[in-house]
């Protein structure tokens, strides 16, 4: 005891003396104390922030059904590996961020059923620091936002209202109503005419894919400031609604407390969220989503259950009609794919054959312009099953024709799940836009918005 004292006053003199004179200190230097005092009076304690040190990921290739199954039970298993995606076939590669205090057990099941793998990242703290370095202050100036950092929600929506104020004539701010949380769902519409065919763009229902947010902004940005005559006519033909976070609990969430959050913040007990894009109406549960709310793709306790859902039903069923709405974009990451509906089927869509040239075409451009890989199809047929999106009830129950949802990048194989680097904003949310307008376009062409 007397020893440990000792230790202990070692160590928190020299760190009041620190804190006296105004060092900042770095969290965790806190010594814990015997009796039970945190000995440390003055000290804040460090915040209350999911990390990652030394997590792995794991990019593993199946050869045959032994190994499928296994991992299909692995998932189920454990919550400290976070599949992205789901084991399914011979020869697809899948990505699980491995936690720290499981690698060794991971690893040894690697070797023990002789599966083919490659380590991506071998700390993804190390990502996730050099991520949050690249995040605006809270309280900057909404109309320095720009497409080089990440923005918290409030600068997203004060900068939507900047632009409102900028831009009285043809940008108009809209507000679906709260979530569960009490935040506003906001977003915009950008109209040179009351009798244009609208095109909706929804954004951010997965909390941790910051690039979506990043690329609603940059379109909104676009077709408000381009100089480019395709932008500015696409800007004049059409109506551009755009919501830029439709989950804003959870993107508040990965800001302030895990990175890696994905689902609403609804509370089911001793945990918390909806995956919002398991939750439509639609075939709502019946592939590829979870019954269980620890899940990270738990569909919610019924179909259409939560608020988030419910002000995007509501708003679609309201303007549907009135705004002409005729196309539905829902933007993701990661994974670098256009995919269109089905989600929970493999059954085809009436317009599959157009969906599908639409896409093909918009692949052809990104790469033209960047020279990525974007591959196109079903979503059912191209990332996995799942059931309860908005894109297939947009489709299916609002009967909107064009619908697709877009994975932006990183490729599927990428070291930064969903941590995409700051510099790849612009090339990004550029991609993102030539893809919705050569669909746009290529659906104009074949009488869509007649
Ligand atoms: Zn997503």
């Amino acid at each position: 005891m007397l020893t440990w004292q000792i230790v202990a006053l070692g160590l928190v003199i020299p760190i009041l003396a620190m804190a006296a004179s105004g060092t900042k200190l770095e969290s965790g230097t806190c010594p814990a104390a015997a009796d039970g005092d945190s000995g440390c009076v003055g000290i804040p304690p460090p915040p209350d922030q999911a990390r990652y040190d030394n997590y792995r990921i794991y990019n593993v290739e199946f050869e045959n059904e032994e190994q499928i199954a296994l991992f299909q039970k692995l998932e189920d298993q454990s919550d400290s590996l976070t599949f992205i995606g789901h084991a399914r076939e011979i020869g697809q590669k899948l990505s699980i961020l491995v936690a720290a205090h499981r690698v060794a057990d991971f690893a040894d099941l690697l070797e023990t059923y002789k599966l083919k793998h490659r380590v991506l990242t071998y700390n993804f703290q190390e990502k996730i620091d050099r991520n949050l370095k690249e995040v605006q202050p809270e309280d900057i100036d909404a109309l320095q936002l720009d497409w080089q950092h990440f923005f918290h929600l409030k600068t997203i929506y004060e900068w939507m209202d900047k632009m409102a104020a900028k831009y009285p004539d043809r940008l108009t701010v809209l507000d679906m109503g709260t979530s569960t949380q009490g935040n506003a769902i906001k977003g915009v519409k950008v109209s040179s005419n009351p009798k244009n065919k609208a095109i909706f763009i929804e954004s951010g229902i997965h909390a941790r894919e910051w690039i979506a947010p990043a690329a609603a902004t940059y379109i909104i940005n676009e077709l408000l400031t381009s100089q480019d005559p395709q932008v500015q006519r696409l800007a004049q033909e059409f109506n551009w609604i755009v919501f830029p976070c439709v989950n804003p609990d959870g993107y508040k969430y990965t800001f302030e407390h895990d990175r890696m959050w994905r689902k609403n913040r609804q509370l089911f007990g001793t945990c918390r969220g909806v995956d919002l894009n398991r939750n439509y109406p639609d075939h709502w549960n019946s592939a590829g989503a979870s019954s269980d709310p620890t899940r990270y793709d738990f569909a919610g306790p019924s179909a259409g259950s939560e608020l988030e859902t419910q002000r995007v039903i509501e708003f679609i069923r309201a303007n549907v009609g009135k705004e002409q709405i005729k196309t539905y974009i829902a933007l993701h990451s990661y994974s670098q794919m256009l995919m269109f509906p089905y989600g929970y089927t493999k059954e085809r869509v009436s317009n599959y054959d157009d969906l599908q040239e639409f896409g093909k075409k918009a692949s052809a451009a990104i790469k033209a312009e960047s020279g990525r890989d974007y591959v196109s199809g079903s979503l059912y047929e191209t990332i996995y099953p799942s059931s309860g999106g908005s894109m297939d009830w947009a489709h299916s129950e609002a009967g909107i024709p064009i619908a697709y949802t877009f994975e932006l990048r990183g490729p599927p194989d990428s070291q930064d799940l969903f941590i995409l680097p700051a510099v790849e904003i612009l090339p990004t949310a550029s991609e993102a836009f030539t893809a919705i307008r050569t669909i746009v376009n290529a659906a104009a062409e074949k009488g869509y918005y007649k």
